[in-house]
């Protein structure tokens, strides 16, 4: 075989790692990102053990792990502070391998230098079909062809909607969520608190700073003017640390929260789809990112066998089930902490502290957690 060649759209999280991954095992790579830089969002991201074990099969899970800490011990609250439930990071960590907490911008530097050299942003790809031995992209500098083309250019995805126009659009989750990430306080823990349609979580990052985020269930759209102080207002009677975080932070990020209706294939022609692409969730499980790089990994190492076609029928094969069901536990558990009536959340909380949730979680989480390439 001679040297292979892979256009990879979008140089987001799973757009980079495919690009290393490849291009560490001989592949001629580019990455078009229609971005003037790839910049992070300025938020944290928390990466399970299965999202790490594929960073590894990338060949950047150390170099990570590097910029991160492992999660404290956590659990939800109500909104006076009172624990529903706990949840003991150690006892999570001896299980499957530690939770760990980052920033994004270290996360996607690690990226963004690694694949350095093959990548060109500022060019947008406008469509992308696929002829029996090459795929071509085109856009505004012209045409080009490769074995594969990776799509990796994230929710609102051209390849997916060149490769699949009758794909169903995005769908909204039914609330918004904000970010933001507060300069640094002490705290004894990380964890969620839940109210009737809201919530709000944090988490403490490796430089002492804090990870916040929020959510409300509120119109698609919908802008305040002032998204600080719709925050603040929001959640001001809420226990603390909550309304402290609120007054140190500085800004806040706030983004609509959709999903992918589940596609009949990841696969056409030699143009495969990976990452939010291919199946956009609810960050309610922490599990987008994960199961990008683990899309990535399976990828990469079935081409290392198998010709293009063949390889990724298999890819399809094995990620496709895979990636939907997470789609759909993510969807069900923002529903469950979204609950808005506040006697159903009275009786939800009441119901989640009378069970063993530790070993349910454990359970639930076992399939998605234990992922090996
Ligand atoms: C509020 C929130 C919290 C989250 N928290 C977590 C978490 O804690 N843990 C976790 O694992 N996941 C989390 N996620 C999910 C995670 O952020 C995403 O799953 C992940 O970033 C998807 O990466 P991606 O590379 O597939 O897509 P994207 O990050 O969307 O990247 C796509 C890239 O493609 C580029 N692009 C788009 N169109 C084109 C085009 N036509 N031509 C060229 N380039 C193009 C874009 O500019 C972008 O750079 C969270 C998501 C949200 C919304």
């Amino acid at each position: 075989m001679g040297v292979r060649s892979a256009i990879v759209v979008g140089g987001g999280i799973s757009g980079l790692a495919a690009a290393i991954a490849l291009h560490g095992r001989g592949w001629q790579v580019r990455v078009l990102e229609r971005a003037p830089r790839i910049t992070d969002v300025g938020a944290g991201i928390s990466l399970w053990a299965n999202a790490l074990r594929a960073f590894d099969r990338v060949g950047v899970g150390e170099r990570i792990r590097s910029f991160a800490v492992p999660e404290m011990n956590s659990g939800i609250r109500s909104r006076d502070g009172r624990f529903i439930v706990r949840v003991d990071a150690e006892e999570l960590a001896r299980r499957f391998g530690a939770v760990v907490i980052l920033h994004r911008a270290d996360l996607l530097d690690v990226l963004v230098e690694a694949a350095a050299d093959l990548t060109q942003c500022g060019v947008e790809v406008l469509s992308v079909s696929s002829a029996q031995d090459r795929a071509e992209v085109r856009h505004a500098g012209g045409v080009e062809a490769a074995d594969l083309v990776i799509g990796a250019d994230g929710i609102h995805s051209a390849v997916r909607r060149a490769m699949w126009p009758q794909a169903r659009p995005p769908r909204y989750a039914g609330y918004t969520a904000w970010r933001t990430v507060v300069p640094p306080m002490s705290i004894e823990d990380a964890g969620e608190t839940w109210g009737p349609g809201m919530r709000f979580g944090y988490a403490g990052l490796p430089d002492g700073r804090v990870y916040c985020y929020a959510t409300a269930n509120l119109p698609a759209g919908e802008r305040a003017g002032d998204e600080l102080a719709e925050l603040r207002a929001r959640f001001a009677d809420w226990h603390e640390p909550i309304p402290a975080f609120l007054r140190a932070a500085n800004s806040v990020l706030r983004h609509d929260i959709y999903e992918l209706p589940d596609l009949p294939s990841f696969v056409r022609g030699r143009v495969a789809l990976v990452g939010d692409a291919a199946h956009a969730m609810t960050p309610n499980l922490g599990q987008g990112a994960g199961q990008a790089v683990e899309d990535v990994a399976t990828l990469a190492a079935l081409l290392d066998d198998d010709d293009v076609p063949e390889a990724l029928a298999r890819y399809d094969a094995l990620r496709r089930r895979h990636t939907q069901a997470v789609v759909r536990r993510s969807r069900i558990a923002g529903r469950l902490g979204q609950w808005s009536s506040p006697l159903a959340v009275a009786l939800r909380d009441r119901v989640l502290a009378a069970l063993p949730i530790e070993s349910m979680m454990i359970r639930q989480l076992r399939p998605i957690l234990d992922w090996r390439c």
